[in-house]
C-alpha cells in the first residue's frame, strides 16, 4: 500500500509532482482543492458553502473535506496506494486520517515535505495556469506551453484560477502558517516524513521523489 501525503505551502508544486507519481506509480491523485473546484463547477451545495471560503483564500470546514476523503478512499483505484494532495490541512484533518486510515486498513507510507522560499510562491502563484479539459499545470514563465494560453497535452484553454489573485495568495499563505505549517512537527514524530527540497527544474526534483519512493 503506497499511501502518500503531499505537504507543502500553495504554490509548492504539490499537484504538478503528483502527477508525475500517479503516472509512474500507477495510483490516483486525491487533491481536496480540484474536488471542491468540481463541487462548486457542479453547483452542488457543497459546493456553494466551499465557494465562500475558497474565494476568500480561507480553509473550507474540517468535516466537510474529511468526508470528501474519506468516500474518496473507498473507491477501487485507491487499493493499491493513494496520494493525498491539499489534504490534511490541519491538526484535526491530520488526526481523523489517521482514524479513517485505520478504519479502511489503510497505510500512510511517507509524508513528502516540499519546500520552497516564501518569496518565490507569489511568482509561481501568480503566474499559474490550468488546462480546463485535462488538469495539467503550468507556469507563464517557468513551465510555460508551447503555444500560448492552450494546453500542450489535449489543446484546451488555459486559466487563471479564481484564487489565484495577488490579495487572495496572501490570505491563503498566512492561512498556511498558521493552519498547515503545525503538521510538520505532527508527522516530525512517525518517522515517515521527508523532506524534499522543491525549487529548480521540476523532472529534477521528482527525480529525487522517485528515490524516495522507490
Ligand atoms: P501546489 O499544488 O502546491 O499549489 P502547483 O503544482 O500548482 O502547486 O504549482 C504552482 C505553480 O508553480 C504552477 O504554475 C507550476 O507550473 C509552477 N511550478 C511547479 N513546480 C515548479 C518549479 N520546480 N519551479 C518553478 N515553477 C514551478
Ligand atoms: P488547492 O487547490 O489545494 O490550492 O486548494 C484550493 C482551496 O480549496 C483552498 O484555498 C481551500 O479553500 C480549499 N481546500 C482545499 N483543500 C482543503 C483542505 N484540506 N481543507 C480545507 N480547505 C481546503
Amino acid at each position: 500500500m503506497l499511501g502518500i501525503i503531499l505537504l507543502g505551502p500553495p504554490g509548492a508544486g504539490k499537484g504538478t509532482q503528483a502527477k508525475k507519481i500517479a503516472a509512474q506509480f500507477s495510483i490516483p491523485q486525491i487533491s481536496t482543492g480540484d474536488m471542491l473546484r468540481e463541487a462548486v463547477k457542479q453547483g452542488t451545495e457543497m459546493g456553494r458553502q466551499a465557494k465562500s471560503f475558497m474565494d476568500q483564500g480561507g480553509l473550507v470546514p474540517d468535516e466537510v473535506v474529511i468526508g470528501i476523503v474519506k468516500d474518496r478512499l473507498q473507491a477501487p483505484d485507491c487499493a493499491k496506494g493513494f496520494i493525498l494532495d491539499g489534504f490534511p490541512r490541519t491538526i484535526p484533518q491530520a488526526e481523523a486520517l489517521d482514524r479513517v486510515t485505520k478504519e479502511l486498513n489503510k497505510e500512510i507510507r511517507v509524508v513528502l515535505s516540499l519546500e520552497v522560499d516564501e518569496k518565490e510562491l507569489m511568482e509561481r502563484l501568480c503566474g499559474r495556469r490550468t488546462c480546463t479539459g485535462c488538469g495539467a499545470m503550468y507556469h507563464v514563465k517557468f513551465n510555460p506551453p508551447k503555444a500560448a494560453g492552450k494546453c500542450d497535452k489535449c489543446g484546451t484553454a488555459l486559466i487563471q484560477r479564481d484564487d489565484d489573485k495577488e490579495e487572495t495568495i496572501r490570505t491563503r499563505l498566512v492561512n498556511y502558517k498558521k493552519m498547515t505549517e503545525p503538521l510538520l512537527r505532527y508527522y516530525q514524530g512517525s518517522g515517515k516524513i521527508r523532506s524534499v527540497r522543491a525549487t529548480g527544474d521540476i523532472d529534477a526534483i521528482y527525480a529525487g521523489i522517485a528515490k524516495i519512493l522507490q
